[in-house]
């Protein structure tokens, strides 16, 4: 099976550009508009990875990360922030939320997939079937 990855990303633009890069490698994609569905789609899908925006409405990435940390159940799932802060000191507050990686819009999509073969392997490695 392919990996499954959660896309938390309130700006519809963004979402698809993400879903087009783990698409072409070869990723199924599960989209959240806000952090409440995000918690709720990463306890009920479990997925092999998130991506997550920091800036989103209501409940932020920071915050949305910490409960996936804190969870037992979804702890264990490797999280991406994707910021449009690159401001000094942004990459280490995402890892003091429990981001597993940090990655700056507009999307580098070298860097992107250098995060995703770091987290679910090189698709050319992977089983068609698994
Ligand atoms: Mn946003």
């Amino acid at each position: 099976m392919a990996p499954r990855v959660l896309v938390v990303e309130d700006n519809p633009v963004n979402l698809e550009l993400v879903a087009a890069l783990l698409e072409s490698e070869g990723c199924g994609v599960i989209p959240a508009e806000t952090a409440d569905a995000s918690l709720r789609l990463a306890a009920e899908e479990r997925p092999d990875l998130i991506v997550m925006d920091i800036q989103l409405p209501g409940m932020s990435g920071h915050d949305a990360t910490r409960r996936l940390k804190a969870d037992p159940a979804t702890a264990g799932i490797p999280v991406v922030a994707l910021t449009a802060h690159a401001m000094r000191g942004e990459e280490a507050r995402a890892h003091e939320a429990g981001f597993d990686a940090f990655l700056t819009k507009p999307v580098d999509t070298h860097a992107f997939r250098a995060a995703l073969h770091r987290f679910l392997g090189d698709p050319r490695e992977r089983p068609a079937v698994r």
